[in-house]
């Protein structure tokens, strides 16, 4: 099986050769190629080729939804020019419910909200579409249409014969007004490849969830990351908390507004934590920020 499907040039032939000695041999690779070598289709097809002879799922991060589009146009690419694993080549890019909630997509106040303040929304009008009846329908309608096992198949077969990418898939489904994110869900286990954002595989949370839905175990997996040099600042960003003295300010105003609760049996207030907050925060500052050596012309707004 030769999934390549362009005339190789030399350096490609190099690249897909070290790539499957290395699934071989069951080592990481790292490589690194200039723009426009080839990089995405040579460890597309290399690593896709290895997974179905060897019964592997592939979990492709990219970390744009532009190189998420472009691994599936690869993959059609490489569907195109082998028509006898027609069925095998499959694969799906995967986004976060922000991008694939309809009910959200068009709904302003609704898309401004947090991801768990979506997920819970979610959660919520799927228990009252479960619960609907033809003279009572309740809940979100293309959960409604996802609970119908016809439609679901009628989705699932267009997405196996297209290989949309998820902006195709999520416009195709709102045509049809059916939920692209659970029928995604309902795809992962049987997809060759998942193509997903870098937070899938790098929060636990939802890495769980990815490899739930995915069901093999993990040694099954083969894990690629495109442009993986943006990994340290990716990952330090994802795993700091920011606490500023806006939103200690902010939070303060807003419990004075509303009554202001009490805290730890009523020892303190809302507003009173904030303000000790605010002091240790003012503490860190004069003993760790040196203005002066780090030369800066405006000191940051601190009150
Ligand atoms: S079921 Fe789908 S469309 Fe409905 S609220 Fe949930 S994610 Fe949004």
């Amino acid at each position: 099986m030769n999934l390549f499907p362009y005339k190789p040039r030399k350096n490609q032939k190099v690249i897909i050769q070290t790539i499957k000695n290395s699934l071989e041999s069951k080592k990481d690779i790292v490589f690194e190629s200039g723009t426009g070598s080839g990089k995405t289709i040579c460890a597309l097809a290399s690593t896709l080729e290895f997974a179905l002879q060897n019964n592997k799922k592939i979990i492709y991060t990219t970390r744009t939804n532009a190189q998420q589009r472009q691994v599936i146009l690869e993959l059609r690419q490489i569907r195109n020019k082998n028509k006898d694993n027609n069925e095998k080549i499959f694969g799906i890019g995967i986004q976060g419910r922000a991008n694939m909630c309809i009910l959200a997509k068009n709904d302003l106040e609704l898309s401004k909200g947090t991801s768990e303040e979506l997920s819970k929304f979610c959660s919520n009008e799927k228990k009252k579409a479960k619960s609907s009846n033809k003279d009572k329908e309740k809940g979100c309608i293309y959960y409604r249409n996802f609970i119908d096992k016809e439609k679901v198949e009628f989705v699932k077969d267009w997405v196996k014969k297209e290989l949309p990418t998820a902006e195709e898939f999520i416009e195709f489904c709102e045509k049809r007004q059916i939920c692209p994110y659970e029928i995604n869900r309902a795809l992962m286990r049987e997809s060759s490849l998942v193509v997903v954002p870098y937070i899938y595989v790098f929060d636990q949370m939802i890495r769980n969830m990815l490899f739930d839905s995915l069901a093999v175990p993990e040694e099954d997996m083969i894990l690629i990351i495109d442009e993986a040099h943006n990994l340290p600042d990716y990952l330090r960003e994802l795993h700091s908390i920011e606490l500023s003295m806006y939103m200690l300010n902010s939070c303060s105003f807003e419990a004075e507004k509303y009554g202001n609760p009490s805290m730890v049996d009523g020892r303190f207030s809302v507003s009173d934590f904030c303000k000790i907050l605010s002091e240790i925060l003012r503490d860190i500052r004069d003993t760790y920020v040196y203005y002066h050596d780090l030369k800066l012309l405006v000191k940051p707004f601190m009150t």
